[in-house]
């Protein structure tokens, strides 16, 4: 692959972005520019390729879920992370209070937010805060990246609640499913949702995926792609693992991370989102880079 070829899916993919919108529920996302765009092609041997508008830092958002996962992983094992959480796909919306009722409030997987709010709620740590800031430290360690806490969405996102995501907790607190009060457990995910850091830094937390360290067991690293291949992008997940083949996960900022096995990590940005909330320039791209070199874990 050479700079070139990134240069040439880029603007083709850029195009894309016109379909999607720029969510307007968390109010500091309404800023963004729908025509911020940018790449980062990351391989274990250290060879970096980036394309675009690479200096923006974003908030990683729900792409930070299956970091949540690796690290609940690595603190209690997987015995005691699939009893608080299960791995089955939804075809539900990814804030779905109906999919937890349907489960008998049991959240269906790390992915969703009832997932991801019940594993935080687990965090080691007394406050959201805390919790937030050791996994902030524990990830710029494992992943030689520099995440920082992103004040101004935070505050943003605390300005106006998200009233599904505190219904959703609401239910998991009473019905016995989280490891903190429910206040605890929604600050800590709207923290974790807030770390931001550049496409590079994406791509190296997708390194972590691709080629395991010493530091971090593989067994662990399987479990993550593989609900990422069936759970990562929602109600378009099994179509994209069909038509791509590669585990990718999204967040409703435009971030999105596809991680290739033992060969790299790519990661994306671009705001507007199609109508499951996935980035609709950087799925394009990514379609098409997986197209081009051959990329699926299924061919
Ligand atoms: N914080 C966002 C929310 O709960 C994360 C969801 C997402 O990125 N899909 O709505």
């Amino acid at each position: 692959m050479t700079l070139a070829d990134l240069d040439l899916l880029a603007a083709q993919s850029r195009r894309h972005a016109e379909i999607g919108r720029v969510p307007k529920y968390i109010p500091s996302f309404a800023r963004a520019n729908p025509n911020w765009f940018a790449v980062h092609v990351a391989t274990p041997l250290q060879q970096h390729w980036s394309v675009g508008d690479r200096h923006l830092a974003f908030c990683l958002m729900s792409v930070v879920k299956p970091f949540v996962l690796l690290y609940l992983l690595e603190k209690l094992g997987s015995d005691q992370v699939f009893q608080a959480v299960g791995m089955q796909p939804s075809d539900l919306p990814f804030n779905s209070l109906m999919q937890l009722q349907t489960d008998h409030s049991f959240p269906r997987n790390p992915m969703l937010n009832s997932g991801a709010i019940a594993l935080v709620s687990r965090f080691p740590g007394l406050n959201g805060s805390e919790r937030c800031e050791y996994f902030r430290q524990w990830l710029n360690r494992q992943a030689g990246v520099t995440l920082h806490l992103d004040h101004d969405t935070l505050s943003s996102v605390k300005g106006l609640p998200n009233e599904q995501n505190r219904a959703i907790a609401q239910v998991l607190g009473e019905a016995h499913q989280l490891g903190s009060s429910v206040g605890d457990a929604i600050d800590t995910y709207e923290r974790v949702c807030c770390l931001a850091g550049t496409v590079e830094d994406l791509a190296k937390l997708g390194l972590l995926l691709a080629q395991p360290r010493a530091t971090v067991n593989p067994n662990h690293c399987c479990t993550v792609l593989a609900i990422m291949t069936t759970c990562g992008l929602y109600e378009a997940s099994a179509q994209f693992a069909v038509e791509v083949g590669i585990p990718t996960k999204s967040g409703v900022s435009g971030a999105l991370l596809s991680v290739v096995p033992r060969e790299g990590a790519i990661a994306c940005y671009s705001p507007p989102l199609d109508s499951i909330g996935n980035s609709a320039a950087g799925l394009h791209f990514l379609k098409q880079l997986a197209r081009r070199f051959h990329l699926t874990l299924f061919g």
